[in-house]
Order: C-alpha cells, then sequence, then structure tokens
C-alpha cells in the first residue's frame, strides 16, 4: 500500500466532523488540490474520550459514503506502540510507529558496534556531498556512534512494532515518529534514522522529525522561521538521497506532526516542497475540535462553552500533563473563569479563532482549551447533542478553517 504524494491528517476527537472534514479536501479538489484525506486518531485520544479505533474507520467510511469521494482516503492509527496497537489493526490501514519514548535507550553495546562497522554507514561518514544541500554534511564516526546510541534502540523498536502489524495485517502505510521528544533532530540525524530503519526493513513512508522551533497545539510556530527553513530544505534533500541510496520507498515524504495553525511557516513548507518535487503529509488534528467551540459560541451556547472553559481552567495541570513537550501555556495569561462568565459568545470565539490579528486572540486560551477536549468527553450527550444541534454553523467553521487556513496555504 502506497501513500499518495500529497496528504493531510485530520482529527475529530468526537467523531460528528467527517463530513465537514472532507469537503475542505474537495475544496481543495476544486482548486485542483489532489490531497489525500487521512483521518487520525491517537490512543492517548481514544482513550480520553472513550472511543474505539473501529469507530474512526466508520466515521471516514461513512463520510466518503455520504458526499461521494472516489479518491483514496486513509485511517491512521496514530502515535501507537507495542502495548497499544492490537486495537487499532482491524480499523487502520495507516500505522504511525511512535518511538519518542525508546530514544536515548541504549541498545546492545554489540549492535551499536555492529551498526558502526556496517560498511555502508562508514561509507556515510566523512563530508557527506548530499545533491540539494550546499555545505557537505559532516558525519564523523563520532556522530555515527552517538546517533546510533541515541536513536538505535528506537528503530529496532520501530521494526518490532511493524513487524508485529505486518503478521497480522499484511500491507499497511508505515509512518515513524519521534517527535514528541526534548531535542530537535538534525539532517545528519534523520539521514542515519533513515539508514537505520532500511537496515531494520521498516518500509517507512512517512518520517516524523522533531523540527527545530515550538510546534505547539493550535498556535503558530514559535522558533526562527530562517532556521527552520535551512532545516527543512535539507530534510528534503536528505528524504530524496536516503530513498536512492537506502533503498526505501519512494513514496518516502516528510510528515509535520502539531502541524495545524503553523502559519508563519507554511509559506517556507510550502515554497520547499515544490522545489523539491517532494510529497507531504501535515497532521491538523486537534485543530477541529476547537472549531466546534468556536461554532457553538457562534451559535449562542453561552453555558456550555462557559462550563467547558471553567472545566478546563481548574484541571489546567491535569489537562496539559500529556502534552507538556508540545504546549506552552503562561496561567498568568488565562483569563479566570467569572470573568469569561462576563464574556460575550462573540469574545469568545474571537478569543479563541485563530486570527492572529483580531486583538481579543490570546494563544494561552486557545492552547488550554485545546487539551481540554477530555473536559467535553465528560459531558457526554449534553456536549455531543449541541453539536447536533448546531451542525451547519460548527461544520461551515470546521471546513473553512481546514480550507482556508490549511489546505490552502500549505498545499495551493
Ligand atoms: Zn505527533
Amino acid at each position: 500500500m502506497i501513500i499518495e504524494k500529497f496528504s493531510i491528517g485530520m482529527g475529530d476527537r468526537f467523531a460528528h466532523q467527517g463530513e465537514a472534514q472532507l469537503r475542505a479536501v474537495i475544496a481543495g479538489r476544486e482548486l485542483g488540490l489532489e490531497i489525500t484525506p487521512v483521518w487520525n486518531k491517537s490512543n492517548r485520544e481514544h482513550t480520553i474520550v472513550h472511543s474505539e479505533p473501529d469507530s474512526l474507520r466508520e466515521e471516514a467510511d461513512a463520510a466518503v459514503r455520504a458526499l461521494g469521494w472516489d479518491g483514496p482516503y486513509h485511517v491512521d492509527a496514530d502515535h501507537i506502540n507495542l502495548t497499544t496497537v492490537d486495537r487499532f489493526i482491524g480499523a487502520s490501514d495507516f500505522f504511525t510507529l511512535d518511538v519518542a519514548d525508546y530514544v536515548a535507550r541504549p541498545a546492545a553495546p554489540e549492535e551499536i558496534a555492529r551498526f558502526a562497522g556496517d560498511a555502508r554507514a562508514r561509507g556515510l561518514a566523512g563530508a557527506l556531498c548530499i545533491p540539494g544541500i550546499d555545505r557537505p554534511l559532516e558525519i564523523t564516526e563520532e556522530v555515527i556512534l552517538a546517533t546510533a546510541g541515541k536513536f538505535l534502540y528506537a528503530v529496532q523498536e520501530a521494526g518490532r512494532i511493524y513487524r508485529h502489524i505486518h503478521e497480522r495485517k499484511g500491507g499497511f502505510i508505515t509512518e515513524v515518529s519521534v517527535d514528541e521528544t526534548d531535542s530537535p533532530q538534525t539532517p545528519a540525524e534523520l539521514l542515519l534514522i533513515l539508514f537505520m530503519l532500511s537496515r531494520e526493513n521498516v518500509p517507512v513512508q512517512t518520517i516524523a522529525p522533531k523540527f527545530t522551533g515550538r510546534f505547539n497545539k493550535g498556535v503558530d510556530y514559535v522558533g526562527d522561521p530562517a532556521r527552520f527553513e535551512q532545516e527543512f530544505d535539507e530534510d528534503l534533500a536528505v528524504i530524496a538521497y536516503a530513498v536512492k541510496e537506502f533503498g526505501l520507498p519512494s513514496s518516502l515524504k516528510l510528515s509535520v506532526h502539531s502541524g495545524s495553525d503553523k502559519f508563519s511557516i507554511y509559506p517556507i513548507i510550502n515554497r520547499l516542497v515544490k522545489k523539491h518535487g517532494a510529497g507531504l503529509h501535515v497532521k491538523t488534528a486537534g485543530t477541529t475540535w476547537l472549531e466546534e467551540l468556536i461554532g457553538l459560541a457562534e451559535a449562542g451556547e453561552a453555558d456550555l462553552i462557559r462550563k467547558i472553559y471553567r472545566g478546563a481552567y481548574s484541571r489546567y495541570e491535569e489537562l496539559a500533563a500529556p502534552y507538556s513537550t508540545v504546549i506552552d501555556i503562561d496561567p498568568a495569561r488565562l483569563p479566570n473563569p467569572e470573568e469569561v462568565d462576563g464574556w460575550s459568545c462573540e469574545h469568545f470565539a474571537h478569543s479563541l479563532r485563530h486570527v492572529q490579528a483580531n486583538p481579543a486572540y490570546n494563544p494561552h486560551f486557545r492552547q488550554l482549551l485545546h487539551v481540554a477536549f477530555k473536559v467535553a468527553a465528560e459531558l457526554g450527550a449534553e456536549y455531543t447533542d449541541a453539536l447536533k444541534r448546531n451542525a451547519e454553523v460548527v461544520g461551515r467553521n470546521v471546513t473553512a478553517n481546514l480550507f482556508e487556513r490549511h489546505i490552502r496555504p500549505i498545499f495551493g
């Protein structure tokens, strides 16, 4: 199973926006942009909202049927590992093997020595010229040993997860993610990770490194765009080189996690992907749930949105903990619930909607609500009935956000 060149990961915490999301992809197609929708949901999300992986497949299939989508689409078991993958095997055809927790666990010393002694690894040592990168990558023997020390165990774990799924399922799309780690991977590290994956016979088609700068949930990029640009440019060159030299699938491409709302770097990504003729996968999962809240605010569901914010505010630490590497909230910048109770629904929507030019927009408020879907999940039917009641206004926000603020600037 081969992933298409351009794809967008869409997430839907409460499984009501599949059609609204697919409408955004269809709007792209009407502009000539062929993008494959991939519905993804992580084990973490399923656990928080008490849903089962089969429900995501049902939602995707239903949206595709309802709108008559005749293009490819996929269902991604996002951020799974050996302990969580089993219940995803039937419903998913795309698996994101998350080995970030295994980074820096040392592989056996003899395995590291064998890797460093591999003639092909030694061939990478020195000043390595990669087409598309101006300066040669300096890969010393120390770099090879250090990178093996840091990533070999994690890559071996990816191999274990890959084989576990393959034995039970046969063909599927393999993504490997190392994005939820503390430090970014350099292009040289990415090259060596891809080499390790090829040695481990993992047919990786999308790879999610951690890029330089902060990719916080639901808010813009925080970092130096010029540095990001150089790194992304080099990563794209590294991917093309790895396909050619290591025999990895020709569909191999970068996957940008926490990719929603990174408005300041979308023009860079757009330009570089075109420059390299590369493919791209961007995951935008959580942004949809915030559009639900915005739609509910627009619909005047004042009691419900205030209740959700109150719950989020009072449980800040609990809600933020699982997302610590991908959020930056300054609690001093969060309005207290009494203040929010006094806001109009319109002001609530403006504080939340990601329009930076709006003076009411508050990225701290937005990030807290981003991780607060558990509060809405606990409301059960009280929340989902409101989604049904206001399906039109909520869906309109979901579609417009994905199409205007994401698909168009990234792929257009
Ligand atoms: Zn991720």
